[in-house]
């Protein structure tokens, strides 16, 4: 894809959403890295309503110290792998106390040692709570930068480090959050919404979806609403 076309798309994606955040809740950047390490593999949505309660009660490294595994699984026994999630944050919240004097490390190292943390949760913490210009490639990105070749790669490391490379600089700080939603909403895993994308004419997927009028079989026919043809499945 050439420079011209990838800063159209990103000048689109602002256009539509200038101050882009993410849909995970928090108030702190201790708050955030717990939401994060909490998403893996669960929603947004089902992360919120769990955070919710245990915020409440639990929202320093200190008092996730002293609630413990086992006074912690119950606010978030609704979440996937909650009790591997559970020893993990009890872990990494007892690191933040004794090596970091209870705060977030602003540190891709320090925060990659933590347990339950790798790489794009550690973006992820750098750009939202830091403000850092950080790629943090998730499943959507890795599709949508793969499918419109924006940013391909082979995997989330290759897409992060092309996105490094060809993002214009004044699009690096929200350009993760823009291809999330993007990939969330519109260039949905199934079935991308490509009649309703707002990038449709930049994008250079092969496969893109079309609304296709059914055929008049006989007179007076009652003409059924137009049907959505489905893409081939792309890698992510
Ligand atoms: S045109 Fe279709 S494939 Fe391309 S970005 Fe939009 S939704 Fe995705």
């Amino acid at each position: 894809m050439n420079p011209a076309k990838r800063r159209a798309i990103f000048e689109r994606l602002r256009e539509a959403n200038p101050d882009p955040k993410t849909e995970l809740d928090y108030t702190t950047p201790f708050e955030l890295l717990v939401a994060v390490v909490l998403s893996a593999q669960a929603t947004d949505k089902g992360v919120n309503k769990a955070t919710a309660r245990l915020f409440r009660v639990a929202n320093t490294p200190q008092k996730i110290v002293d609630l413990g595994v086992d006074g912690l699984i119950p606010y978030i026994s609704s979440i996937g792998l909650f009790n591997t999630k559970a020893k993990n944050v009890v872990a990494l919240a007892q690191i933040l106390v004794h090596d970091h004097g209870g705060e977030v490390p602003r540190s891709r190292e320090a925060l990659e040692q933590l347990p339950g943390v790798g790489r794009k949760t550690a973006n992820v913490v750098l750009n939202v709570a830091f403000g850092e210009p950080t790629m943090a490639v998730d499943t959507h990105i890795f599709r949508v930068c793969n499918r419109t070749n924006l940013a391909p790669g082979k995997d989330p490391l290759a897409v992060e480090q092309k996105l490094d490379a060809v993002v214009p600089d004044e699009f690096r700080l929200h350009a993760h959050h823009w291809l999330i939603l993007h990939g969330r909403y519109t260039c949905v895993a199934k079935v991308p919404k490509c009649p309703a994308c707002i990038i449709v004419d930049l994008c250079e997927f092969r496969h893109k979806t079309r609304l296709v009028e059914p055929k008049t079989v006989a007179r007076g026919a009652v003409k059924r609403p137009a049907a959505r043809v489905p893409a081939r499945r792309t890698r992510g």
